[in-house]
């Protein structure tokens, strides 16, 4: 399997040079030359399978020959043992056509585990094999750190630098952070903001020599391993409920677009997908897009679904080379003028063809504290704010003719504990194996918001370079 840029002027790359890549060369992101397809009875035969081996069938076209069959079987397997759910991501029935599917149940409690365990292992395979290692960076505002740290704890060729800004997250979000002791992780507490943090660590890899020297990754949502990863549970879910015999829709919270763009590749693998609804908060790019075909940036303001506050979603780009024909120019052209004026907008019909599969829906924090109060009345379920904007958006959007929609819970309640108990008057408690969180050992370094001070930590912190077999070019 080859991978193409969305921009078209990127070499194709193999599946290990894509993972290590992320970022295409001409800006774009990577993408399959071609979707491998699953026949019906293909699908059907992944009923009642465990999870490692739906995620074997569903990503060794995308693997190709990067990886051993076997190495990949045992890559699975060690990866979907670590969830805490025997089914790893379990359905749950809420009302007659509405099902839940718990992505909650991996080590930092949301769905990012399901995608960035892998994505971990799978570097620390790849990098092996090669005689490399990298030097993993990345900022937060504390929502999506921790899951980016356990994929990388423990891992023989990664070393990960965290940023987050000093005493501006909450404290299970830090906790989960600083309470990883393992050697090869950095927590850094920097003197700023968030929006310091970012610029620091996109000045880290402006700054050629350093990236060099450092072999700086990222293990952002614009690689197209997590992707691959994501479009597993889609399958397992649809399976689950009927498909290929019983089209099935998806009601998914959404931010940069990754997780709903899984699941409409998912329906261009063959899988029966009958509907895709977009759920945002105010943060409503996608949906006022999705309504009148105009993307337009807009300010971000903070909301109590914090991983949806986003100003632009970098995986539509994926989406959008579909719309243009698979054109890697027009994608070009259109970002282009999209980063100068902030706005760009389709045709009518391309619009018309998106609406066959997609709709949107809008929620502002007070529906979704309403929505969070009404579902634990209705079932006693405990949901946090993004998937609350999930089942509300199924329940809003959901088409007359579709008998089955699956809600997705993109994390645990206890990760949003304030919104939880301020909705529904209850405290949702940590799983057994976080209980002792606020007793655990920390581990932190403070930082000036200074690029040499952080190059200097960085450079000192990583293995020397003897340690390390890559050469120099
Ligand atoms: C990351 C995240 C989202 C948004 O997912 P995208 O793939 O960026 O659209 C929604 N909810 C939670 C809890 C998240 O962590």
């Amino acid at each position: 399997m080859k991978y193409i840029s969305t921009r078209g002027a990127a070499p194709a790359l193999s599946f290990d040079e894509v993972l290590l890549t992320g970022l295409a060369r001409d800006g774009g992101l990577y993408l399959p030359e071609s979707w491998p397809s699953f026949s019906p009875e293909e699908i059907r035969s992944l009923a009642g399978k465990p999870y490692a081996e739906v995620a074997y069938a569903v990503i060794r076209p995308f693997v190709g020959d990067s990886i051993a069959e076997a190495d990949l079987k045992r890559i699975l397997k060690e990866t979907y043992a670590v969830f805490e759910h025997r089914a790893v991501a379990p359905l749950k029935q809420l009302d007659e056509r509405t099902w839940l599917m718990e992505l909650f149940h991996g080590p930092t409690l949301a769905f990012k585990d399901y995608a960035l365990q892998l994505v971990g292992r799978l570097f620390d395979h790849v990098l092996k094999a090669r005689g490399e290692r990298v030097t993993v960076i990345g900022a937060t505002s504390g929502d999506t750190g921790s899951a980016a740290i356990e994929a990388c704890r423990d891992r023989a060729q990664v070393d990960i630098f965290m940023l987050h800004p000093k005493g501006r997250t909450s404290e299970v979000q830090r906790r989960q952070m600083t309470t990883i002791l393992s050697p090869n992780v950095h927590n850094i507490a920097l003197e700023g903001t968030f929006d310091d943090c970012q610029d620091q660590v996109k000045a880290m890899f402006n700054d050629m020599a350093f990236r060099d020297a450092m072999n700086l990754s990222a293990v952002n949502s614009i690689n197209w391993a997590r992707i691959m990863a994501q479009i597993v549970y889609y399958f397992v879910a649809a399976v689950a409920l009927g498909a290929p015999d019983r089209a099935v829709a998806f009601s998914v919270p959404t931010g940069n677009f990754g997780n709903i763009y899984a699941a409409y590749a998912a329906g261009r693998m063959g899988l029966p997908v009958s509907q895709l609804i977009v759920g945002s908060n105010s943060n409503d790019i996608l949906t006022r897009f999705f309504n009148s075909g105009t993307m337009e940036m807009a300010a971000v303001s903070p909301t109590l679904s914090p991983s949806m506050d986003i100003q632009v979603s970098s995986n539509f780009e994926r989406l959008l080379f579909d719309v243009l024909d698979r054109d890697g120019d027009a994608v070009a052209r259109t970002l282009q003028g999209f980063r100068q004026s902030g706005r760009f907008a389709v045709t009518a019909e391309q619009l018309q063809r998106l609406r066959r599969l997609f709709d949107c829906h809008r929620l502002d924090d007070a529906e979704t504290l309403a929505e969070i109060a009404a579902r634990h009345k209705a079932s006693g379920e405990l949901l946090d704010p993004h998937s609350a904007i999930g089942t509300a958006a199924a329940a809003a959007a959901l088409r007359d003719d579709v008998s089955v929609v699956v809600a997705l819970a993109c994390a645990h309640p206890a990760k949003f504990p304030d919104a939880v108990k301020k909705a529904a008057g209850v405290h949702p408690a940590l799983p057994p194996r976080l209980a002792d969180l606020y007793e655990r050992e920390e581990r932190c370094t403070v930082l000036p918001n200074d690029l040499s001070a952080l190059q200097r930590y960085i450079g000192g912190n990583r293995p020397p370079a003897d340690a390390d077999t890559r050469g120099a070019a």
